[in-house]
């Protein structure tokens, strides 16, 4: 495991076996947690001791591929290289309540919905949890930007990478290294039934996001794999079940997909369906992939659409949609650098 990815105490036990004192447990994972790109930089540690944690356990910190910045409204889109030569995006959102992070979870995607670029290409693999938490890291020192809030809404799904995910939540979050409140934490999932009820045991405060997109199986077979192996009775009933867990309001997502799910009638039938259940709307207009058929959803169809959930209680926002300019929705950026130096670097 990268150390990166370790405890403080999982890290005290490496150096004690080092023959290190406990305190510089402390040390060692408070520089990390900095993002320092080697051991040289961690000027209170004795040399032979950054020479042997060189050696034993390499930092591999991520390396800019590609920056975009949104002329607009400042929105930073980062395509990273890993030390394994992979690539993953990560954008930098700008909102009043404070700077937020988009990060991604895998290299590439299993779930194949079909107006989503990350999934193209297939699963590459599912990241670790430091390569996680240098996105986050990162992101805040290449833009000089504290960020205070992220989003699990990059490129993979993060409860097919369950185990990993969450000892990021933890690292994230500890107070000895940046120290990000759950509560400014939201995991977006496409429906995976069994890891829902999974997170719901652990009791964490993140904001769970659902991928619902339709208002009933028929309409969400045909966008969303996933759901045949999780019909949306099935995926309702978790939500409910981690409602009463959690205590926590469920968001969910719904992009907006002309003449597929835009309809009055979508509308109504998911009132019927969230009856009971405190929820809160993103209608996001689809954001227009090259290699799908699928068109966003007009101006008027997503404002009736919201108007409908509203008057029956539901609040329902309509995601401002950032940095429309730089490609920064979903796998765009790293499609696009795929395809080009695939095709020879042009
Ligand atoms: N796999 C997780 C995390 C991805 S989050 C999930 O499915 O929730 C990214 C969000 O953007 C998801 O709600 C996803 O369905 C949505 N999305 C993907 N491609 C999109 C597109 N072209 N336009 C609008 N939303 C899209």
């Amino acid at each position: 495991m990268n150390i990166k990815s370790m405890t403080m105490e999982e890290i005290g036990v490496l150096l004690k076996e080092m023959g290190q004192p406990a305190f510089r447990a402390k040390q060692v994972y408070g520089w990390l947690h900095k993002g320092v790109r080697s051991y040289e930089e961690m000027s209170n540690l004795p040399q032979n001791l950054r020479q042997q944690l060189a050696e034993k356990y390499p930092i591999l910190p991520p390396e800019v591929v590609r920056r975009q910045e949104s002329q607009k409204d400042g929105t930073i889109k980062y395509l990273w290289r890993l030390a394994d030569g992979n690539c993953v995006e990560t954008v930098l959102m700008r909102y009043h309540y404070g700077n937020t992070v988009c990060i991604s979870s895998e290299v590439g995607c299993l779930m194949g919905c079909a107006f989503c670029a990350s999934t193209l290409g297939g699963l590459v693999r599912r990241l670790e949890p430091y390569e996680m938490l240098d996105q986050v890291m990162f992101t805040q020192i290449d833009s000089g930007l504290p960020i205070s809030h992220i989003v699990l809404m990059g490129i993979g799904e993060p409860l097919d990478n369950f185990e990993n995910v969450m000892r990021f939540l933890e690292l994230v979050n500890s107070p000895e290294g940046m120290n990000i409140s759950m509560r400014h934490i939201s995991l977006s999932t496409c429906g995976l039934v069994p890891k829902i009820d999974e997170l719901a045991k652990r009791k964490l405060q993140i904001t769970l996001s659902v991928s619902l997109h339709a208002p009933n199986d028929q309409v969400r077979n045909t966008i969303m794999p996933v759901n045949k192996a999780y019909p949306t009775e099935e995926l309702l009933a978790a939500c409910r079940r981690y409602y009463e867990q959690t205590s926590r309001r469920i968001s969910f997502e719904y992009a907006m997909i002309d003449g597929v799910n835009d309809s009055v009638e979508n509308a109504k039938e998911l009132i019927q369906r969230l009856k009971g259940l405190p929820a809160h709307f993103n209608l996001i207009p689809l954001n227009h992939v090259e290699e799908s058929p699928l068109k966003p959803s007009s101006h008027n169809a997503v404002a009736r659409f919201q108007k409908t959930l509203e008057s029956a209680g539901i609040t329902a926002t309509v995601r401002r949609t950032l940095g429309g300019d730089i490609d920064a929705s979903c796998g765009q950026l790293r499609r696009k650098y795929t395809k080009e130096t695939s095709a020879g670097g042009r």
